[in-house]
């Protein structure tokens, strides 16, 4: 019998332990949340990442309670939205985010993207802090902050962010920000790590590489997250691609092959999203 998976994990500032490989639920309709989470955490996820944008707190609340699972043992991140910075809209968003999961204590809060435009994600920021403080959220970080304005909530408070979340993939390496991240001592955490599906796993390099691996080239990507120190969040709703997704913690590959796949990086275009900076996307 193989040894079960267990995902290494990335110890933050605060001490939480966040695994380098979880689930990201952004797009899972409610009515597959269930099925999803079961499937996943039987897998060995134990990193849940939700948002209150995404529409199925509820439900991720709801699957975690009936898991076997202990509550101990997951981390459930959420993030607070664009709509509701400041420091009391930020509360009330939490609170109805925790509503809604129906958790006592949150293990990661994130301010989902700074919106430099209303200028207030220091206040947002303050109100996270102050909600780690009175012990009702674990860790608080954030995502989608540019350089700038990282910087800025750092020097305001003197409380660095745990982690950072933002795009990453070999498309969009984020050479950049990860050193920065890096330089403030923030762990980087990727989101849409595989580019969101697609044009990525027509690549001939990574075929390749997959092939030399007896793998698959989204495995091929998760295995580069990890040895450059990513905590990627892959979203599946398919039990057989999840499982591929996790059987990606065995492989590990040459130097070689990570700077193939370095070499993927095509800059600011490889960006599928927004940019943190001005909220706008390619050739907005
Ligand atoms: P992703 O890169 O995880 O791609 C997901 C898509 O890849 C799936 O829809 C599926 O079609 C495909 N896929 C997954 N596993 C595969 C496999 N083994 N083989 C082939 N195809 C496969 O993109 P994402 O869902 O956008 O990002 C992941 C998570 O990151 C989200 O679910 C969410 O939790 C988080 N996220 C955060 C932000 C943010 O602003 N902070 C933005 C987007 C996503």
């Amino acid at each position: 019998m193989t040894e079960p998976l267990v995902s290494p994990v990335v110890t933050l500032r605060d001490g939480l332990e966040l695994p380098q490989l979880g689930l990201g639920v952004y797009k899972v309709d409610n009515a597959d949340i269930p099925g999803v989470i079961s499937a996943a955490l039987d897998i060995g996820y134990r990193l849940i990442d939700t948002a209150a944008l995404y529409g199925n707190e509820e439900s991720v609340g709801q699957a975690l309670r009936e898991s076997d699972v202990q509550r101990e043992d997951i981390v459930v991140t959420t993030k607070i939205w664009n709509d509701d910075h400041g420091y009391d809209a930020a509360r009330r968003a939490f609170d109805a985010s925790m509503d809604r999961l129906g958790l006592d204590v949150l293990d990661l809060c994130l301010i989902h993207w700074a919106v430099p435009e209303q200028g207030l994600y220091v206040d947002t920021w303050r109100a996270l802090i102050d909600l780690q403080e009175e012990g009702r959220v674990r860790s608080i970080g954030v995502s989608n902050f540019a350089e700038p304005e990282l910087r800025e909530i750092i020097d305001a408070t003197g409380v660095t962010p745990s982690v950072h979340q933002i795009e990453l993939h070999p498309f969009f390496n984020q050479a950049r920000m990860r050193e920065v991240n890096r330089e403030l001592i923030i762990p980087t955490e990727a989101w849409a790590p595989l580019a969101r599906g697609g044009e990525l796993f027509t690549q001939a390099d990574l075929h390749q590489i997959a092939a030399m691996h007896d793998a698959t080239p989204a495995q091929v990507v998760l295995a580069w997250h990890r040895q450059i120190g990513t905590i990627a969040i892959p979203k599946s709703v398919s039990p057989e691609r999840l499982r591929e997704n996790f059987e990606s913690l065995r492989i590990e590959l040459t130097d070689a092959q990570m700077d193939l796949i370095n070499e993927l990086d095509r800059g600011i275009a490889g960006r599928t999203g927004m940019d943190p900076a001005t909220m706008r996307r390619i050739g907005e």
